[in-house]
């Protein structure tokens, strides 16, 4: 297996990251009778993300998104949607507290496994316009989530 060494690597490890979730997003689309949903903009960037939802007792059992936007708020969703699927609300807590980080810029976030692929965002926190575009799918999770304890 392939095993990045250099910051560089990783760095375009990442970007190749990014740009296939961008390009072959994983859950895009609707479900037919979502139990919550959740439409955020972010007009800065002209990015749309549409959430739909359905639990399974407090767990996320499925999820789809669509929208349009630019390949950091689309591959963040994606890659949103794979990490949190079938995950309960307690870890999809730990999860969405740990991304906020990465996304402040906490170096040991950019280490943490229980990101999973989503580490590959992590060179986004240098450029704050851009944390938005990363956050907004997350923004929508929260709105569904919200809406659920009320
Ligand atoms: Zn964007």
């Amino acid at each position: 297996m392939y095993r990045p060494e250099t910051s560089a690597e990783i760095a375009a490890l990442y970007q190749e990251m990014i740009l296939d979730h961008y390009r072959r997003p994983r859950n895009k689309g609707k479900l037919d009778n979502p139990d919550a949903t959740a439409e955020m903009r972010n007009p800065l960037c002209g990015d749309e993300i549409d959430l739909h939802v359905n639990f399974s007792g407090d767990a996320l059992a499925e999820l789809k998104f669509s929208g349009r936007g630019c390949s950091i708020s689309l591959a963040s969703a994606s890659m949103m949607t794979q990490i949190v699927e079938g995950k309960s609300a307690s870890e999809v807590d730990a999860i969405r507290s740990r991304f906020r980080e990465l996304m402040l810029g906490d170096l040991t976030a950019a280490s943490d496994t229980k990101l999973g692929a989503l580490r590959a965002l992590s060179g986004v926190s240098r450029f704050p316009a851009r944390v938005k575009c990363a956050l907004l799918a997350w923004n929508a999770l929260d709105s569904v989530l919200a809406g659920r304890k009320a």
